[in-house]
């Protein structure tokens, strides 16, 4: 199947109660990971880059990867890029063939944060680009101050804001972290009630690496349409590559560290998007 419109994929989520997994992908082998675990599970899929991992790679090779991997499968897969901070990450993804971005204006003072958004909005919209926004911040970014209450999402503020961008989707910051948590966080779930019920718009979570299950399906049950994990992609491909070439130091072949690497991804893959309800959705 070709590149998937996001934008259907989250109305279908929010409106069949269940979240699609948008998983950051560093390179060839979290690719093939990811979409092979869509396919087994039978899920429709979101891939996504971040702006860093796009300076490793450029959009156009990411674009062609996922591409090439989606065509082989029958499930629909959407390619993204997760926290754009400049209209030029965003122009450049368009350019390479993403037809899905974020732009995060989430530290901008409020006005700012609507205008620019607005401006990102009215570019994509005509080109048929989904527009995710950001509204309220998620600890753990580079900037980010430190987690406070007075960050998290204002469901009326949302309201506000989804009037005067046009988004297709928001993300909301009730309590997560992006990276790796100390302790379990404790999620703000009435705020999430709330904001659900001003916003229709399909909503997002960040930061979902390291919440327990349980907590992971409370949001979705709440109203959360597609969930980030990137985190623990990177430990489980870090920690098998490590492990891999301890075991052998003398492989020098590195499609075998890369391939058990791929195995481990794939596998917590397929775990969330069982946690997220979106198996057999495809
Ligand atoms: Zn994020």
């Amino acid at each position: 199947m070709a590149v998937t419109d996001l934008k259907k994929m989250l109305t279908d989520a929010r409106d069949g109660g269940y979240a699609v997994g948008a998983f950051n992908v560093e390179n060839m082998e979290f690719v093939q990971a990811v979409v092979r675990a869509a396919d087994e599970e039978r899920a429709p899929v979101i891939i996504q880059t971040s702006v860093n991992t796009l300076r490793y790679a450029a959009p156009e090779m990411f674009f062609a990867m996922v591409s090439a991997a989606a065509a082989e499968t029958t499930v629909p897969v959407a390619i993204h890029l997760d926290h754009g901070e400049t209209r030029e990450d965003i122009l450049a993804c368009v350019r390479g063939g993403y037809r899905s971005v974020m732009f995060d204006g989430s530290l901008l003072p409020y006005a700012e944060n609507v205008r620019m958004t607005r401006r990102i909005a009215e570019v994509c919209g005509p080109l048929g680009v989904t527009v995710e926004g950001e509204l309220g911040a998620i600890a753990g970014k580079k900037n980010a101050p430190a987690h406070s209450r007075l960050l998290y999402t204002n469901p009326d503020t949302a309201a506000d804001f989804v009037r005067q961008t046009g988004v297709d989707a928001l993300a909301v910051a009730i309590g997560t972290a992006h990276g790796i948590y100390k302790d379990t966080p404790q999620l703000d779930y009435e705020r999430l009630d709330d904001i659900r019920r001003a916003v229709d718009t399909p909503l997002v979570l960040h930061g979902a690496s390291g919440l327990t299950d349980e907590q992971v399906r409370e949001c979705v049950r709440r109203g959360i349409a597609k969930v980030n994990i990137a985190t623990e992609l990177r430990i489980a491909w870090t920690e098998t590559i490590r492990a891999a070439q301890k075991e052998a130091p003398g492989v020098f072949d590195p499609k075998k560290a890369a391939g058990r690497a791929r195995d481990a991804v794939c596998g917590i893959v397929r775990e969330k998007i069982r946690v997220l309800g979106s198996a057999g959705k495809a």
